[in-house]
């Protein structure tokens, strides 16, 4: 890369502080950021003590570069975290996790005490058919109640999850199941979307005919379709249960025994199996849900990603339940049977914490604010975002009509890597559209060279993270070198491989991947400016830019974009795209080509694939496409 890397930083319209964060627990930014820095064991200790734990840890952490070992030799099981100590403290009745399915007909409702029941009951069923610590188990199922059930149930053993998101295919699916070696998988009948019955044990069918590995298969059962169950190697959900003892003794967990495996999105090559530890992950996720979500014990949290991704694993699942929170769960995607129905949702139950990823906000905005408009939001406290940069133009639709300029807006930047959230704006600190924010205490972030030295203010760099957190990935599985690598490209540094920028006050911005950089004569240029100038236009719903062989300028900008409902393309409109993107952003970010398109290629959990339009513009391989969206 090389090094002039300037970002236009607009200062413009900081959005209000917010002051009614409750500052009882670890306190105001600074004086926590200071406290962190003066001792760093000492602050997560102080949070993991919180928590409880079989017997204590010798060390916070153990650093041998580039492997972390913390809380050594200390025991625990994450499950009792997340249910025993609410079971026996004061939470016994609370709701631990509501369930709708994709209207409000089907609902369903389990306390912490009923959780922790049919945790402990389908943790036996488990065992029933062989599972034993250590052993991998794949997860393939809708989004029930029954899932997190299972989730749990494999932590409550000490069984390797490794969930693979219900809208897979087979080939995904086989794959996944292969590398992780697991023994079992637990599917369901059939899913539901968008008003369709996908038969999900026939994809697990054919899945698991090369996948010696698989032993049993576990069938929740749906619907009254009584598909015949293989005799042997297949039983059903319930029936095994059933059949089971009621009372598990959690497995006693060393800090470092692997939680799960977790494969990443896929956005930018072939998709890493994440390791994830048992003592490292629970403190980073219970420490970041309460303190970045600022969770109350009368919130009602709903994160709309699936458990299939990271963002369900740590802030559906293991954070909220960590905290004791009433956590909501839905089968829904955002546009059926109409796009009102996550807002129908979010007044029906009384959200408060509310956290999405900005394409569905995008897909919101494209839309239209009638659909919000219809319905109460009275009850949102806080909103936040995942995935990708929030353009400041969808900050603010977010901002405005979603919160009402009542709710902070809280965009976080992590990664499956990472296990939780690293760089976020938290309630109470002012607000920058377009940034996601600061490293939070616990985290040392920078922004640098290629030789790893920080870089001045407005100028981009590479993402890294100087200091091991207690939630980051043990190893890639199957894949070690590939683990190294992420802590050798630069200095000592992780590297996250994402671009950024810092300004004066050390928010930072990130500008993209830096796989999708465009050197455009010698000038590099991180695709989210260029997209975030697109979509701050009316008639543009979103954008994706990519770099194109150029004789004179090395590279040059083009531009995949989707309109608005109510506009169509012209050359009028490209014209007017392309000038207002040079007005805002300068002749070098001025894309030389812009095609209007349907739809974008994302991923599975909606990040768009600069790669796929990059091949297919140029008609190259897209490599590894199996995480592609249909
Ligand atoms: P792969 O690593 O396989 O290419 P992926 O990086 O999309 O896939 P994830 O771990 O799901 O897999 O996503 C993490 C990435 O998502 C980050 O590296 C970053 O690029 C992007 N991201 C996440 N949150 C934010 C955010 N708040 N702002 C900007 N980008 C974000
Ligand atoms: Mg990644």
């Amino acid at each position: 890369m090389s090094d002039n890397f300037d970002v236009k930083l607009e200062k413009k319209s900081y959005l209000p502080e917010y002051s009614y964060r409750d500052n009882s627990w670890i306190g105001e930014y600074e004086p926590a950021y200071q406290r962190f820095l003066d001792d760093p064991e000492r602050f997560w200790s102080e949070i993991a003590h919180e928590l409880e734990w079989m017997q204590p840890w010798d060390n916070v952490m153990e650093w041998e570069h580039p492997y972390a070992k913390w809380f050594t030799n200390a025991k625990l099981n994450i499950t009792c975290n997340c249910l025993d100590r609410h079971v026996n403290g004061d939470k016994r009745n609370k709701v631990a996790l509501m369930w709708r399915g994709e209207d409000e007909l089907h609902e369903r409702v389990l306390t912490y005490r009923q959780l922790h029941a049919q945790v402990m009951r389908f943790a036996n069923a488990l065992k029933g058919l062989g599972v034993r610590k250590g052993d991998a188990v794949c997860l393939y199922m809708p989004f029930v109640p029954e899932h997190v059930v299972a989730i749990l149930a494999c932590a409550r053993i000490g069984a390797v999850h490794s969930i693979v998101y219900g809208g897979f295919g087979a080939d995904a699916l086989n794959s996944r199941i292969r590398d992780a070696n697991a023994k079992v998988v637990i599917t369901a009948d059939v899913s539901y979307r968008r008003g369709k019955t996908i038969m999900l044990k026939s994809i697990v069918d054919e899945a698991v005919t090369n996948a010696s590995c698989v032993e049993k298969v576990v069938v929740l059962k749906r619907t009254n379709l009584n598909i015949e169950l293989m005799p042997e190697k297949e039983v059903d959900f319930y029936e095994i249960m059933a059949n089971a003892d009621p009372v598990c003794e959690p497995e006693v967990m060393d800090a470092e025994d692997p939680l799960f495996i977790l494969y990443t999105s896929g956005t930018t090559g072939k998709p890493k199996g994440i390791v994830h530890t048992c003592g490292g992950y629970m403190v980073g996720t219970y420490y970041t849900t309460k303190y970045v979500f600022d969770m109350k014990d009368s919130d009602v949290h709903w994160c709309t990603a699936d458990p299939g991704w990271i963002t369900g694993h740590s802030y559906i699942v293991y954070g909220p339940l960590s905290t004791g929170a009433t956590v909501l769960i839905s089968e829904t995607v955002p546009d059926y049977p109409d796009p009102g129905i996550w807002w129908k949702t979010v007044e029906d139950i009384g959200v408060t914490i509310f956290y999405t990823a900005p394409t569905s906000i995008r897909m919101f905005m494209k839309y239209g604010e009638e659909w919000p408009k219809k319905y109460n939001l009275d009850s949102l406290r806080i909103l936040g975002s995942v995935g990708e940069p929030l353009n400041p133009e969808a900050f603010e639709w977010y901002y405005r009509k979603i919160g009402k300029a009542r709710c902070p807006i809280i965009d976080t930047w992590w990664q499956t890597e990472t296990g939780m959230h690293m760089l976020a704006t938290l309630v109470g600190d002012k607000m920058k559209p377009g940034f996601t924010g600061k490293p939070i205490p616990g985290v040392i972030a920078d922004v640098v060279d290629k030789d790893g030295n920080p870089c001045a203010p407005g100028i981009g760099g590479l993402l890294v993270i100087k200091a091991p957190w207690p939630s980051m990935m043990r190893t890639i599985h199957n894949d070690d070198e590939r683990y190294r690598q992420y802590w050798n490209t630069v200095g000592n540094y992780y590297t996250a491989g994402d671009l950024a920028v810092k300004d004066e006050d050390g928010y930072i911005m990130v500008i993209g991947r830096s796989d999708d950089v465009i050197i455009v004569a010698g000038h590099n240029l991180g695709t989210a400016e260029v997209e975030s100038a697109l979509v701050s236009q009316e008639a543009v719903a979103e954008a994706a830019v990519i770099g194109k062989p150029d004789p004179v300028k090395g590279q040059s900008v083009k531009a995949f974009v989707t309109l608005c409902v109510g506009y169509k393309p012209s050359e009028a409109l490209k014209n007017d795209l392309i000038y207002n993107v040079r007005m805002s952003l300068g002749p070098i970010a001025m894309p030389s080509e812009i095609e209007f398109v349907d739809s974008l290629p994302k991923t599975r959990s909606g990040k768009i694939m600069r790669r796929v339009l990059k091949a297919k513009d140029m008609g190259l391989d897209p490599g590894d496409i199996s995480t592609l969206e249909e």
